[in-house]
């Protein structure tokens, strides 16, 4: 896999590595409200015009995509096979009971960072990271790991 990510990218992976012990207390100690969810809500949109995927695809990159019954139909018969096919070649269970695809970095990375399925990619990739999801509020661990994987995410933890 090509070193492709910007530098202000990898600088803000390195800071949310530094930085995890700080937000996840940070994350366990805020005080929900109503506008403290729209604040976050806010953030999500600024964050995203901020940051570029296309100059990052980390999460691609580092973290075995879950897929379900409905993205492996979808995937399936976008690449032309079977779903039989489509379960031997690219998912595997992942000892938990899910199903992920079984390469990381994924294996519908292309080295411009963009995504080969794109139109048809998996649930969990068009919702990742969850900034804007009305549960966030209640992940404030898996919103910690996320910084560290998701520039998007630390700035909205930094921010909220
Ligand atoms: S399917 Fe596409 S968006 Fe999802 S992890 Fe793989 S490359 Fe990334
Ligand atoms: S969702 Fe986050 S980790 Fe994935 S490409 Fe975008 S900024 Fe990077």
């Amino acid at each position: 896999m090509k070193d492709n990510q910007s530098p202000e990218i990898k600088k803000y992976l390195a800071k949310a590595n530094k930085d995890y012990d700080r937000n996840l207390s940070k994350l366990e100690s805020l005080n929900w409200n109503e506008n403290l969810e729209k604040k976050q809500q806010i953030l999500h949109i600024e964050v995203f015009q901020k940051i570029d995927c296309l100059d990052c695809a980390n999460c691609c990159k580092t973290t075995p995509t879950t897929v379900n019954t409905k993205d492996i139909k979808r995937i399936s018969k976008y690449l032309g096979i079977s779903k039989k096919q489509f379960m031997r070649k690219y998912v595997m269970d992942d000892l938990t009971g899910d199903l992920v695809l079984n390469f990381v970095p994924c294996t519908f990375l292309n080295d411009d960072n963009t995504c080969s399925i794109y139109e048809v990619r998996p649930s969990t990739c068009i919702k990742y990271p969850l900034t804007d999801d009305p549960e966030f509020k209640r992940r404030a661990k898996w919103n910690a790991r996320n910084t560290m994987v998701c520039p998007a995410s630390l700035l909205v933890v930094e921010g909220v």
